[in-house]
């Protein structure tokens, strides 16, 4: 951190996004007063707001504005219709990843509301800067062409670099999860034999540094299905960037849905709070989102800032958040939880009842 006051960027997105992003940042500001932790919130254009204003969807000033912080909360953004004028096209947060190396997008998946599979607790560790995303794949220009009129190609960009440093990142994260000691690669190398024969060789290379810790390896096709059939089975999975976006969703899925899927884009100097899910256009603004996700990736936020610091009351702050929304989501009769869930609770009443729930943590 840059001083005692935690300086974080908020940039609220699209759709969902600003009534996400809202509930992660009061249950944020009540929990960092309970910890007197002094926390100033810096707002920063992003998305189709800002896009209408500046005619781009990642201005400049927000770029630097984020380099002035000490981490940033992402609301999600509808990329998939941003209009082919915005100079930032085709997607703002891809930019944001590679411009400031968040190579690593770490999405834990947990059983916690009941009537879900139960006793899940996975984390995909999904590499973030290269593979078939061709807005972050290429040093300058765009990785996808058309050589004619009826053909497209994507390129596919796999590095020696990329792939040992998330092989890193999840054979450490194993480590300190000491829960199963496993970490399973997931690949395509019957298919992909070059890409992802290099990544395997390289998580092969990595895991030689951690005796203690079970290396499985498994097709993303074969994987997919254990997931949704025995996601008990698995502990830490380290994949290249399409697998590990769309297994997410999967496993997301066998928990109960992308309103309970937080995530944090990792590098070595900056991160970024996340959640799994889109700007749900089918729900936005009906006040219905589940913020749960967007929560969770703030407490994210504020753990992975603790292990570099060693500041107590932002790991206590990050702690306090966790517990007050699991609590909030266990503790609470069905009807009380968003309709995701089966609930009938608006974002605003389910985020109430986290701030409640925070208020009596320790009194
Ligand atoms: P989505 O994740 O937005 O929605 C998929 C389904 O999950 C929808 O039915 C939606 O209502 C539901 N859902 C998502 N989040 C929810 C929440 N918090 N609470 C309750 N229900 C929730 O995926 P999509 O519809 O395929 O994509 C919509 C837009 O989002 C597209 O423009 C896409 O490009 C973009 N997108 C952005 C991100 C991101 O910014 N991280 C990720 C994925 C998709």
């Amino acid at each position: 951190m840059t001083g005692p006051t935690l300086r974080l960027a908020v940039m609220r997105g699209d759709g969902i996004g600003p009534e996400v992003v809202e509930s992660a940042v009061e249950v944020l500001q009540t929990a960092a007063k309970r910890n007197a932790l002094p926390l100033e919130l810096v707002n920063l254009p992003i998305g189709l707001e800002a896009y209408h204003r500046t005619g781009r969807t990642l201005p400049p000033e927000t770029l630097e504005g984020m380099k002035r912080c000490d981490g940033w909360i992402l609301g999600p953004l509808s990329a998939g219709s941003y209009p082919k004028d915005d100079k930032d096209y085709p997607m703002a947060s891809g930019r944001i990843r590679k411009a400031f190396d968040l190579f690593a997008n770490i999405r834990p998946v947990r059983s916690i509301v009941a009537g879900k599979n139960q006793d899940v607790d996975l984390v995909i560790v999904r590499e973030n800067t290269e593979d078939f995303y061709p807005d972050r794949n290429l040093f300058k220009g765009y990785g996808e062409f058309w050589p004619n009129q009826d053909t497209v190609v994507s390129l596919r960009v796999i590095t020696r670099k990329a792939c040992k440093r998330i092989a890193e990142t999840a054979f450490r994260l194993a480590m300190s999860r000491h829960r199963k000691n496993l970490v399973t690669a997931v690949h395509k190398s019957n298919v992909l034999i070059e890409g992802d024969g290099l990544f395997l060789e390289e998580v092969r290379r990595v895991a030689n540094d951690y005796p203690g810790i079970e290396l499985k390896e498994g097709l993303v096709d074969s994987i997919g299905m254990q997931l949704v059939m025995s996601p008990t089975d698995f502990d830490v999975l380290v994949t290249t960037n399409m697998f590990g976006d769309i297994l997410s969703d999967v496993a997301a899925g066998v928990v109960g849905g992308l309103g309970l899927a937080p995530s944090l884009n990792s590098g070595e100097k900056y991160a970024m709070a996340q959640a799994v899910h889109g700007s749900a256009p089918d729900i936005a603004g009906k006040e219905i989102a589940n913020p749960t996700a967007e929560i969770l990736s703030t407490a994210m936020l504020l753990q992975w800032l603790y292990s570099k610091d060693q500041m107590s009351s932002v790991g206590q702050t990050a702690s306090d958040i966790e517990k007050a929304t699991i609590n909030t989501l266990t503790s609470s009769d069905k009807s009380k939880l968003t309709r995701d869930l089966g609930g009938k609770a608006t974002t605003k009443e389910f985020t109430m009842r986290i701030i409640e729930s925070l208020e009596k943590l320790r009194n």
